[in-house]
């Protein structure tokens, strides 16, 4: 065959142009793609839900999730309603009735890091008790050693006694292992008990009503420092509750101790509360003195909102089944909607009503049918899921797959994971949206130019996108000349419990001691 240069020059041509167009194509595919995973990260959920789906599948999904939708006017309502409900508790005229209890916690100094002193705290929280014993050097430095004690569900719900018995129990564990026990040393105790409480002292308050999964006989109405102070004495420990306060009040003194510019305490964990540091003539119910400095730092208990009904507007038929199914139903309508004892269960129920109405786990139906697995069982999905799940960012979904895979759904899709997704941002952003109009509103109240909120518990210190979302929708909310700031008051009910009882007068204690000796003798 003769060679043709000319053949080989055309086919090299057209070798070469075959090649570049692939190279384009390849290219341009690669570029494509690339963008469109980038795309993919950032979009806006609904594009990432709608990938690959039947539109109307994915409409009736948005459908289901509107309810838990809340607009800006909204928003703007609940403000104005929390407003009112807080005036309603610091009114004596309707405090009896109020919603809102605004109880001021005779707490009025707050620390500035001089403070000197080595103290006991307990934090009786919800989830779990701990025994602290912090060391304040004064210089805003602080060292502590703490550990944890579960209470046994049968003691969350069993005599009032018991509980206390048990609380003194560990504290004398505590006490032995830290040598610090029958020294002849009284050891000042500050009492975090995150319970609404009608406080009549520092160290003395009723409680008005256990929540958060607690349901102790005997404690509703009664003093809970002397039930504490009888278990303690009961034991012969050497240490003597002077003060209690509620977590929030232990979150805002922390934050405090470190930023003079903070005035708010804020609780997102087993439930949620607020407190913030408010001008006495503001406060009607107050029954102490006028000296200075003339405020008082109030505990919210601002959970207990929407109990007389006001919330309806917002308020979705999941949300009616969590009420109703727990322990307290009808009671801490607010908390219900944000905190880390409901919102996993929430993301369970509306998943479930996806299933039923056949608009997830398409291709699980045979699997879905047991019904011991923990997607059909109260609680089964936890509140740290829904960390978890929003933790994934991409479309891997690696999270997600291992928490469905742990609820009992093996093999899920990428739609499944999807829709699981935007199931948990939805109710962890209506959340974070709650709780920041509630800020909003103390904030704006409180008027100075800089505020800085104090913020404990581990839905806000583990959930990747709360902070986020919270700030986004508070910089709508308040006024412009405010500047604010959320920062995380690490370890704040401890630590807060402990400045406060340095801070109160510790005669009693030192009258304890000389008790404490004779008795030994
Ligand atoms: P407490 O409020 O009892 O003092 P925490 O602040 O630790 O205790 O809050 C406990 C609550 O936080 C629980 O309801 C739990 O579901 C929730 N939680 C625990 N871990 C996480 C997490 N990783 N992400 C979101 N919520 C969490
Ligand atoms: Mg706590």
């Amino acid at each position: 065959m003769p060679f043709n240069f000319a053949q080989i020059f055309q086919d090299d041509l057209i070798t070469s142009m075959v090649r570049k167009t692939a190279y384009g194509l390849a290219t341009t595919c690669v570029l494509g793609a690339a963008a469109y995973a980038g795309y993919c990260v950032a979009a806006p959920e609904k594009h990432q839900l709608r990938h690959y789906r039947h539109p109307e599948l994915n409409d009736q999904i948005e459908k289901v999730l509107d309810s838990l939708k809340i607009t800006d006017d909204q928003l703007e309502q609940i403000m104005h309603l929390l407003e009112e409900e807080m005036n309603a508790g610091l009114s004596p005229l309707t405090h009896h009735q109020a919603i809102v209890k605004m109880f001021p916690t005779y707490v009025r100094n707050i620390p500035n890091g001089t403070e000197i002193g080595q103290v006991l705290a307990l934090d009786l929280g919800g989830t779990n008790f701990r025994v602290l014993l912090i060391d304040l050097r004064g210089n805003s430095r602080i060292e502590l050693t703490s550990k944890i004690f579960l209470i046994p569900q049968s003691v969350m719900i069993g005599d009032g006694k018991r509980l206390f018995r048990h609380l003194a129990e560990c504290l004398h564990e505590f006490m032995q292992k830290e040598r610090i026990l029958n020294t002849g040393v009284c050891y000042p105790i500050g009492f975090t008990f995150s319970f609404p409480c009608q406080q009549e002292g520092l160290a003395s308050a009723r409680l008005t009503a256990w929540t958060k999964g607690f349901d102790c006989s005997g404690v509703v109405n009664e003093d809970v420092v002397k039930l504490l102070q009888d278990a303690i004495d009961e034991k012969r420990i050497n240490a003597k509750c002077v003060a209690l306060i509620n977590d929030t009040v232990g979150t805002l003194m922390a934050c405090a101790y470190k930023d003079p510019s903070t005035a708010i305490g804020l609780i997102l964990g087993t439930g949620t509360n607020a407190c913030y540091i408010e001008n006495l003539d503001k406060v009607g119910t107050w029954k102490g003195d006028y000296n200075e400095p003339k405020q008082v730092i109030i505990n919210m208990e601002w959970g207990a909102f929407g109990d007389n009904g006001r919330l309806n507007l917002i308020r979705t038929k999941y949300d009616e089944e969590v009420d109703l199914s727990s322990m307290n139903p009808g009671k801490q309508i607010f908390e219900k909607m944000i905190s880390g004892m409901y919102m996993g269960e929430i993301v369970r129920l509306i998943i479930l009503d996806l299933l039923q109405q056949e608009l997830l786990f398409l291709g699980h139906r045979d699997t879905y049918g047991d019904y011991k697995t923990p997607l059909y069982n109260r609680g089964g999905f936890y509140t740290k899921f829904v960390s978890t799940v929003e933790i994934d960012e991409g479309i891997q979904f690696s999270n997600t797959r291992r928490v469905l895979e742990d609820i009992g759904i093996r093999n899920p899709t990428y739609d499944d994971c999807a829709i699981v997704r935007h199931i948990c941002r939805q109710v962890s952003k209506r959340a974070a949206k709650l709780a920041a109009a509630g800020l909003a509103v103390l904030i704006n109240r409180i008027g100075r130019s800089n505020i800085t909120v104090g913020v404990d518990g581990s839905l806000y210190r583990y959930h990747p996108r709360f902070k986020h979302n919270m700030e986004r929708c508070m910089e709508t909310l308040i006024n412009k000349s405010i500047q604010f700031k959320l920062t995380l008051s690490d370890d704040g009910s401890g630590k807060g419990a402990a400045m406060v009882a340095c801070l109160a007068d510790d005669s009693l204690c030192k009258k304890s001691v000389v008790h404490n000796e004779t008795t030994r003798d």
